[in-house]
């Protein structure tokens, strides 16, 4: 099985075990101020889910600042008199009350403290006096759970009450201020107490009622410290309120009034002052008085209003839950980052609704501040992680990208290469059917080489296509526009492929509109390329009947080009598909009509570069029209240069530098009995030298040949012209590609002209006869040219010696010199490549003193021996080496040219 490289890395789990690990830490840290964190989540739902309705049985007798103006005449400045209290207290028992609770401090004795006494000791409802811690405080842990004070304050002992008849009420708040927990017990000296609201509980509702004995534990839930969380109504001052001053009034006529009697009856009356004593106290739902904390402390116990913490299981279930996220992408690796992510804010929303749950019907104080930060931590950290791994995943993406970009590039740089040295041997094939093709053959023989020229042509268009689909693949299919006539293209699309035609016995006709723009602006090449390929198609897939080429005017700048034939046609599923590369509407087809299915993929890729598009339309037995709408914008033509071709022969000098000998072989048959003179040159040093030395009409120069290479070549001679200040030679690039860059890369070594391989005849007496000169000056250059390199007063190469260090051997010395010119003509290139290897260059320099040596190029072998030696160096660098690479190039370039050069035509 092949594994996916790729799709194996993004499964391999990245060791994430930390994620997990940090959550929990988080967790932990936040763990000691779990309740101060938890509280704002847990004051916000007591404040949606608290009871609504203020508790029964409770009503507030307030000693306000209203009852203080009031009773001063009668009862002077607070403090009161004890009596006030007696009078009251006997009046609200006549009403009928459950209990009366002093939240007033009555600690040292006063007048009128016989009086509350005797009232305390009559029996009849409870009478529940106030005693207070002083701070500071300390809590106490364990069973006897407390809160330690340094001293409590009781009531006077002038008013003999008992320690049943007495609670404290002060109330510890929380951090914040607010009052959220009764703490039931309070100690002093060895002694406990119970907190008001207990002792009222114990008085009036526990087991022990009436008592006030703390007999039975009570029932809540309380934590280490001995306090229990309540849930206080949400309308903080909704208890039933009453002014002293009214009771007072009512207890000094003796009788209370219906309506007071109503209010009282059966309620435990808690009497408290809002004005002296600065005694009020923040709840979650706000300000409320002492008397009103004390009441709503004691109905929240009674009426089982409190909270218990979560038990151990649901706390450590919290925990995992708000893990979860982190373990599963330790677990499930990068492919569960985004989940995790979205999973953990769907939890904290779980667990908001989880902890409202719990508060309202289970009453449990879910306090999940911890559970939180392991939640949010890992949440944070999945988020980091999943930006990170998302950019090494752009990364890595853009790295594969560059892979895939090198790979494509290679195989376009592979393709033409190879179409290179396919196109070599075609263009002989081609050149040798050409030329086959105009001697006089018998018929038999003429068709042998029309369908060798037709097979040579197909495989020829077949490399052009594959080149111009690797060009398309690596995105470099550029368009060139010029100005050209419209008509004349088409003609020549339709003559071209007329003979075909003809020999399908097809009826091939073009159909123009009149009003078709002279001259446009496009890419003449890929226009033609195109339409030659639609029609080609056309006429591929018709055995009878026509195929027509219609174009006419498409209205706003564009035109219509349409070929109707009636073929074959095409099934309508296989429409869409025809236009993707290699893809053929039946596989039938390549072994009946062959071609490769590339032509159509190419036409709509070059058309949609174009700014157009290509349509088909076809009944499967009746024929298929395919169009493509163009814009077209027309154009003016220069006018026509007035060189009339002169049909005359020419005595003209010509160079050819190429390096192939089949093409220097097909070269020089296509244009004999011309009446030209061809020298020719193997290599760029050569035809440099030659050109250098002689002004030729025109220089045929191949771009690749060993050594120095024809681009290379050209801009040599360019400088060289330049410098002594010679006219221009025409140079016609022969390149194997005519792609606009490889053009372009011609016209700026220098070249003039450009022109494909397979050079055809036609195009090449064409060109000959455009380029050569009407009066030709077949002479030597001017006198400045370097003399001759063969000059007899400086032998380049002393053949004599040569032979004679062979020992007279003819044979063998002709093949040294042929190992000579092979060898020099590419030592150049060969000593450039192994710039890095030093080994190499040592060797290459040796072997070069030994072949200067064998032919007898004493100048050469003594700079090759200069050269190696400075190679031998220990340090071969610096003006030294540089010194003798220069000599060595200056000894080569002769020697290369005098073994290569050929005599002249
Ligand atoms: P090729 O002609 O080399 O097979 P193309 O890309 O030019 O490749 O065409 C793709 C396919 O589209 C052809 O193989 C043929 O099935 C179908 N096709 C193209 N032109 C015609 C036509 N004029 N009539 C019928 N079929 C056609």
């Amino acid at each position: 099985m092949k594994v996916d490289p790729e799709t194996q890395a993004a499964a391999v789990n990245p060791l994430w075990w930390w994620l997990p690990l940090v959550a929990l830490l988080a967790g932990l840290l936040v763990l000691p101020w779990q309740r101060e964190l938890s509280q704002p989540l847990g004051d916000l739902l007591q404040r949606l889910l608290a009871p609504p309705k203020a508790p029964a049985g409770v009503v507030i007798v307030d000693i306000d600042d209203n009852s203080l103006q009031q009773l001063r005449p009668e009862l002077g400045p607070w403090p009161f008199k004890r009596d006030a209290f007696a009078l009251v207290i006997e009046h609200l028992r006549s009403a009928g009350v459950r209990a009366v609770v002093l939240d007033v401090l009555l600690a040292d004795p006063r007048e009128g403290d016989p009086a509350l006494a005797r009232t305390l000791a009559r029996p009849g409802p409870p009478v529940l006096l106030a005693a207070a811690g002083l701070p500071p405080a300390q809590p106490v842990e364990g069973p006897q759970a407390a809160l330690h004070w340094t001293a409590v304050i009781e009531p006077s002992a002038t008013l003999g009450a008992t320690a049943a008849q007495q609670g404290i009420v002060t109330a510890p708040l929380g951090a914040d201020g607010r009052l959220r927990q009764v703490q039931l017990w309070h100690s002093a000296a060895g002694q406990r107490w119970p907190a008001m609201p207990l002792r009222m509980w114990q008085t009036l509702d526990g087991a022990g009622a009436g008592t006030g004995a703390d007999s039975a534990p009570p029932p809540w839930p309380q934590d280490a410290q001995g306090r229990v969380t309540l849930t206080l109504p949400r309308c903080a001052d909704c208890l039933p309120h009453l002014s002293f001053a009214r009771l007072w009034q009512a207890a000094l006529r003796g009788e209370p009034d219906a309506a007071l009697a109503a209010q009282l009856q059966g309620q435990v009356v808690v009497v408290g002052s809002s004005a002296v004593l600065v005694d009020r106290a923040m709840t979650v739902h706000g300000q409320v008085s002492g008397a009103e904390a004390l009441a709503l402390s004691y109905t929240a116990l009674r009426d089982g209003q409190w909270l218990r913490s979560a038990p151990i299981a649901l706390q450590a279930l919290f925990w995992l839950l708000a893990l979860a996220p982190a373990l599963w992408v330790w677990w499930r690796g990068p492919s569960a980052l985004s989940l995790a992510l979205r999973a953990s804010a769907l939890l904290a929303l779980l667990m908001v609704l989880t902890a409202a749950l719990l508060q309202s019907v289970a009453r449990i104080d879910a306090a999940q501040a911890a559970p939180a930060a392991v939640l949010a931590a890992g949440a944070a950290a999945i988020a980091l992680l999943r930006q990170r791994w998302q950019q090494r995943e752009r990364e890595r993406l853009d790295r594969a990208r560059a892979v895939a970009a090198a790979a494509n590039d290679a195989k376009t740089t592979l393709l033409a290469n190879v179409s290179h040295e396919i196109r070599t041997p075609l263009n002989a094939v081609l050149g040798v059917a050409e030329l086959l093709a105009a001697t006089p053959l018998n018929d038999r023989q003429r068709q042998h080489v029309a369908v060798f020229q037709q097979a040579g042509e197909l495989l020829s268009d077949l490399i052009n296509d594959l080149l111009d689909l690797t060009k398309i693949e690596a995105g470099k299919l550029e368009l060139h526009a010029e100005v050209f006539a419209l008509r004349p293209l088409l003609v020549r699309v339709v003559d071209m492929l007329q003979v075909r035609a003809t020999q399908k016995g097809l009826s091939l006709t073009l159909d123009l509109a009149a009003d078709l723009p002279e001259a446009v602006l496009a890419d003449r090449r890929r226009l033609q390329q195109a339409l030659t390929n639609l029609v080609g198609n056309a006429i591929k897939f018709t055995a009878q009947g026509s195929v027509q080429l219609q174009v006419a005017p498409a209205g706003n700048g564009r035109v219509r080009f349409e070929v109707a034939d009636t073929g074959i046609g095409i099934a309508a599923s296989k429409i869409d598909s025809i236009f993707d590369p290699f893809v053929q509407a039946d596989s039938s087809i390549t072994r009946t009509y062959g071609g490769t299915g590339l032509g159509l993929a190419i036409t709509r890729t070059v058309v949609q570069h174009m700014g157009g598009s290509v349509q088909v339309r076809s009944t499967p037995g009746l024929g298929s029209v395919f169009s493509i709408e163009l814009p077209l914008p027309s154009a003016t033509l220069a006018p026509p240069p007035n060189a009339a071709p002169d049909p005359g022969v020419r005595h003209a000098r010509v160079l050819l530098a190429e390096d192939n000998e089949v093409n220097t072989y097909i070269f020089l048959a296509m244009l004999e009995g011309r009446g030209l003179r061809i020298d020719t040159a193997a290599n760029g040093l050569t035809a440099l030298q030659m050109a250098r030395e002689r002004r030729y009409g025109v220089i045929f120069m191949d771009l690749q040949m060993p050594g120095m290479d024809g681009l290379q070549a050209t801009a040599e001679l360019r400088r060289h012209e330049q410098e002594h200040g010679l006219p221009r030679a025409q140079v016609v690039a022969l390149t194997a590609h005519s792609f606009a860059e490889d053009i372009q890369r011609c016209l700026d070594a220098g070249c003039d002209h450009h022109m494909a391989k397979p050079v055809s005849r036609a195009h090449l007496l064409e060109l000959l006869e455009r380029l050569l000169p009407r009066d030709p000056q077949d002479a030597p250059a001017a006198a400045t040219l370097p003399a001759p390199l063969d000059d007899a007063a400086s032998p380049v190469l002393d053949p004599s010696a040569a032979l004679a260090g062979l020992g007279g051997a003819t044979g063998l010395h002709q093949r040294v010199l042929d190992h000579a010119a092979v060898f020099l003509a590419s030592w150049t290139q060969d000593y450039d490549a192994a710039a890095s290897q030093l080994a190499r260059r040592r060797a290459l320099a040796h072997d070069l003193r030994g072949v200067a040596h064998s032919v007898g190029a004493t100048a050469l072998a003594d700079a090759a021996h200069h050269l190696e030696q400075a190679l031998q160096a220990a340090e071969p660098a610096g003006p030294q080496l540089a010194r003798a690479q220069a000599a060595v190039q200056d000894a080569i370039a002769p020697v290369v040219v005098t073994l290569t050069r050929r005599p002249s035509a």
